[in-house]
């Protein structure tokens, strides 16, 4: 299985959740970009250049490049120097991001080590799931859209709390869309697919099928 797997898809096609479910299986790091900007929001500490790059999320913008590369790379070389590969989840978002990843593998001597999967989602199926999913406040997980969600009262790993993500609310939605989905996916796919290490799966399908698809193509 190849070292660095990348997880690219619309907001809301489920990567996160594949992401976390593959990290697990394979003992791979799991490195959300979302996830590492959501703690630094958290923390009053934080730098103010940091600060405010944050602003364009809470807007549903993307944030600055440079601030990416400052918490996703310090993730990868710690989960790398411990002998873990990783799979990165939502780190890459535009083609710019795309070159300067494949540039810092290439430096690490890890650029034959890519494999990048696509979860693929219709920017309208996006936009109905993002609308109805929950997050729990305390532990963090995203609980995603199912029949059954609008029925749970608490998080069922922690007993948390369960309320909409700051970000999933209907205008900063349609900008999470116009951002980052599948307009905006177009020429990093293209890239991948150039260098000849894009995968695809259905996002559309249940969650235990696209693992089950994910989890084929990752041993082949
Ligand atoms: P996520 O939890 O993956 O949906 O990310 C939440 C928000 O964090 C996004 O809407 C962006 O504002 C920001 N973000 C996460 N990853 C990136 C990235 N690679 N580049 C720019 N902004 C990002």
């Amino acid at each position: 299985m190849k070292k660095i797997v990348i997880f690219l898809g619309p907001p809301g096609s489920g990567k996160g959740t594949q992401a976390k479910i593959m990290a697990q299986k394979y003992s791979y790091g799991h490195i959300s970009t979302g996830d590492l900007l959501r703690v630094l929001s958290n923390n009053e500490n934080a730098p103010d250049d940091e600060k405010q790059a944050l602003a364009d999320m809470k807007a549903g913008k993307l944030v600055a490049d440079w601030l990416i590369y400052r918490l996703a790379f310090r993730e990868i070389e710690k989960n790398l120097a411990a002998g873990r590969g990783v799979i990165l989840d939502g780190a890459i978002r535009n083609l710019e991001q795309a070159k300067k990843y494949q540039e810092f593998f290439k430096e690490k001597k890890l650029d034959k080590e890519v494999l990048t999967v696509e979860v693929a989602l219709s920017d309208e199926e996006a936009f109905n799931r993002l609308t109805r999913r929950r997050l729990c406040k305390k532990c963090g997980e995203i609980i995603p859209w199912l029949p059954t969600t609008k029925d749970l009262s608490a998080c069922q790993k922690c007993g948390g709390e369960l309320v909409m993500r700051a970000d999933d609310n209907e205008a900063v939605i349609k900008q999470r869309i116009v951002d980052q989905g599948n307009t905006t996916l177009k020429p990093i796919l293209e890239y991948y697919g150039g260098l000849n290490i894009l995968q695809k799966v259905d996002g559309e399908k249940q969650i235990a099928e696209v693992e089950k698809q994910i989890t084929n193509i990752l041993e082949k």
